[in-house]
C-alpha cells in the first residue's frame, strides 16, 4: 500500500495545481473559480524512490456555490474530514499572497484535531522576494512550513522528499 497524502484547504489556494504538479498530469481540474473540484481525485506521485498516493479535495458543491454562501464552508469541512480519515499525511495548503483567513484558521483546527502529521504548504510564493512576507502570518499556527509555487515549480522537489519522510 502506498502512503496516502491529502491536499486540504479552502478553495482557490492552489490544491489542484499542486496535485497536478505532484502527479505530473492534468488529472485534477484547476480553474479560477473557487470550488471546481467537486469530488476527491486520486493520483500517484512517483520520483525515484519517492512514491505516494495523493488525494485532491474540492471546495464545494455546485449547488452550494450558487445558492448558499455557507455551503462552501460546510463542504470544505466535510471533505477535509473524509480525506483526513484516509490520509497518512495532511498537506494543508494556504495562499501566501492572501495571508491567513478565518477559514484557514478553522480548517487548521480540524487538521490539528486529527493528530495526523501535517505540512503547512504556503503556495503562490512565486519569487524569493515574496517568501518572508508570505510565511509571516502562518508561523503562529505552529506547523512545519513548506513554501512552494505550484505555478512555477518552486519548492516542489523539497516538498516531495519531505512528504516521503513523513509518510
Ligand atoms: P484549488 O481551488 O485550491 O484547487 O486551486 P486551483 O489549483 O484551482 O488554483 C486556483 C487559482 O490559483 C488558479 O487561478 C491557479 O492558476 C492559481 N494558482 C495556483 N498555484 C499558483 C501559484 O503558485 N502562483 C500563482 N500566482 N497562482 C497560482
Ligand atoms: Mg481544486
Amino acid at each position: 500500500m502506498l502512503p496516502i497524502i491529502a491536499l486540504l484547504g479552502r478553495p482557490n489556494v492552489g490544491k489542484s495545481s499542486l496535485f497536478n504538479r505532484l502527479v505530473r498530469q492534468n488529472k485534477a481540474i484547476t480553474h479560477d473559480l473557487p470550488g471546481v473540484t467537486r469530488d476527491r481525485i486520486y493520483g500517484e506521485a512517483t520520483e525515484d524512490e519517492v512514491r505516494f498516493a495523493v488525494i485532491d479535495t474540492g471546495g464545494m458543491l455546485p449547488d452550494a456555490a450558487e445558492h448558499d454562501g455557507g455551503g462552501m464552508d460546510r463542504s470544505v469541512f466535510q471533505q477535509a474530514v473524509e480525506a483526513l480519515d484516509e490520509a497518512d499525511v495532511a498537506l494543508f495548503v494556504v495562499d501566501g499572497r492572501d495571508g491567513m483567513t478565518g477559514l484557514d484558521q478553522a480548517v487548521s483546527e480540524k487538521i490539528r484535531a486529527s493528530g495526523k502529521p501535517v505540512l503547512l504548504v504556503v503556495n503562490k510564493v512565486d519569487g524569493p522576494e515574496q517568501e518572508a512576507k508570505a510565511l509571516a502570518d502562518f508561523h503562529a499556527l505552529g506547523f512545519e512550513i513548506a513554501p512552494v509555487s505550484a505555478a512555477h515549480g518552486y519548492g516542489l522537489s523539497d516538498l516531495r522528499l519531505r512528504v516521503a519522510e513523513l509518510a
